[in-house]
């Protein structure tokens, strides 16, 4: 029996790396599944949505083994895999879906109703999303593997570009569906709350899409910096000029056709005290407040049902202080929810392949090895603009860069 390693949430603040079971076709109730694969880790990213977790602000039980971003090559596959082969390079959407129900049928893959017994939507290494074991470890298992998994045409190809392909898994897809939802399009303004991998993978889409112009905000004035060198515009949120007049700075007026909120229940406030402390509905009702009428707001940041770490009592179960009299009369719509990947993994797939998009430079991708998890997790927790690539098998070294 070979053996495995992963990153184990351990308990708030704390992550490590541990002896864990080598994969099994098997689902998280350990009945044996014939339609999964087994990966041997290619790469594998550590994410905002896992920050959450760590930082105890989750259900998230301890021992729980991390990693949604998952990038491997096949070595072992179940008896009824019939379009996968041993040896492919395949991007894993980090939703679980079966392929099989309405809506996957649907193309809703973030909510599939058969991945987890307790709630609409799966995935690997997360709270609440069904149990499936994580993959930020050298060896995963990837069940309905012939309906998941997004094979590289090239081998080869792919390896010189997997710093980029490493984003297909969730931040790339995230932050174009969020784009897309907002209804960016040929010459919009857009507005982009948070600087963190999945705004500025957002703000990416945004120009992929066509949008005149691209603003990006944040209370970080280091990710800022990291984003005016990409091309976008910024502004700061943690001085006291408001987002309204900042925007109005840029535009000539305090109103965007299209709003994405990449930040999610811990935003902070805005202005000089505020961004000291969170605020989580911050976000929401500033974009309502700079969004045109009938404009659409596309919501990848993630809100949760249970948050033991709020300050607020309501807050703690998901309730937040929207103002959303205003989006009603303003005539708003708003997209919320996991990402359903595979809508657009393959389109930007080759978006990548043909050179259209440079994420890994946008998001500032550094590749980290699987000993070095622990300190990736604290450094990203401190803000640095950087999204982090752990490489369990040492395969990236000197590909790409
Ligand atoms: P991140 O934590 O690195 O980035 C969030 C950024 O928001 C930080 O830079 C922070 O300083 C900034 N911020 C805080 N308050 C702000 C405010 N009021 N205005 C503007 N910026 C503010 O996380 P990330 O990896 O970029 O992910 C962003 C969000 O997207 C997270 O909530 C994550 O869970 C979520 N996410 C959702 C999906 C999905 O499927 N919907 C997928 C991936 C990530
Ligand atoms: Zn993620
Ligand atoms: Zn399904």
């Amino acid at each position: 029996m070979s053996s495995n390693r992963g990153v184990a949430y351990v308990r708030q603040g704390l992550v490590e790396v541990q002896s864990i079971s080598y994969p099994k076709l098997e689902d998280p109730r350990g009945r044996r599944i014939d339609h999964g694969v087994i990966l041997r880790v290619v790469s594998t990213n550590i994410c905002g949505s896992d920050q959450h977790m760590v930082r105890g602000r989750t259900t998230a039980p301890e021992g729980l083994i991390l990693g949604h971003e998952i990038t491997g090559e096949v070595i072992e596959l179940g008896r009824d895999v019939e379009t996968i082969k041993r040896g492919d390079l395949v991007s894993v959407p980090f939703n679980v879906a079966c392929g099989r129900c309405r809506a996957c049928k649907e193309q809703d893959t973030g909510v599939c109703l058969t991945a987890n017994p307790s709630r609409a939507g799966g995935a690997y290494g997360y709270v609440d999303m069904g149990g499936w074991v994580g993959g930020q470890a050298e060896y995963v298992m990837v069940p309905y593997a012939d309906f998941n998994l997004l094979r590289f045409p090239d081998k080869a190809q792919a390896m010189e570009k997997i710093r980029d392909l490493t984003c297909l898994s969730d931040i790339l897809p995230t932050g174009y569906h969020g784009a897309l939802t907002a209804g960016v399009g040929p010459g919009c303004t857009v507005y982009v709350a948070g600087a963190g991998p999945v705004g500025l993978a957002a703000a990416s889409s945004a120009l992929l899409l066509g949008a005149a112009v691209v603003i990006v905000g944040d209370v970080n004035p280091v990710r800022l910096a990291h984003a005016r060198k990409h091309g976008f515009h910024t502004v700061d949120l943690s001085t006291d000029d408001s987002l309204a007049d900042q925007v109005a700075l840029i535009l000539g007026r305090p109103e965007v056709d299209c709003a994405i909120d990449a930040v999610g229940f811990e935003a902070r406030g805005h202005g000089h005290q505020g961004a000291q402390h969170e605020a989580p509905a911050t976000v929401l009702n500033s974009l309502m407040e700079i969004t045109r009428p009938a404009g659409r707001i596309g919501i990848p940041g993630l809100y949760v049902t249970e948050d033991p770490g709020a300050a607020d009592p309501a807050a703690r179960h998901g309730s937040l202080s929207i103002r959303f009299g205003l989006g009603w009369a303003k005539s708003h719509s708003f997209f919320t929810g996991q990402t359903p990947v595979m809508r657009y993994n393959r389109a930007l797939m080759q978006a990548i392949l043909w050179d259209r998009i440079k994420i890994a430079d946008v998001v500032g991708v550094e590749v980290i090895s699987l000993d070095d998890a622990p300190r990736g997790y604290a450094e990203f927790d401190s803000g640095v603009p950087k999204k982090f690539v752990i490489d369990p098998h040492g395969l990236l070294r000197g590909v790409g860069h």
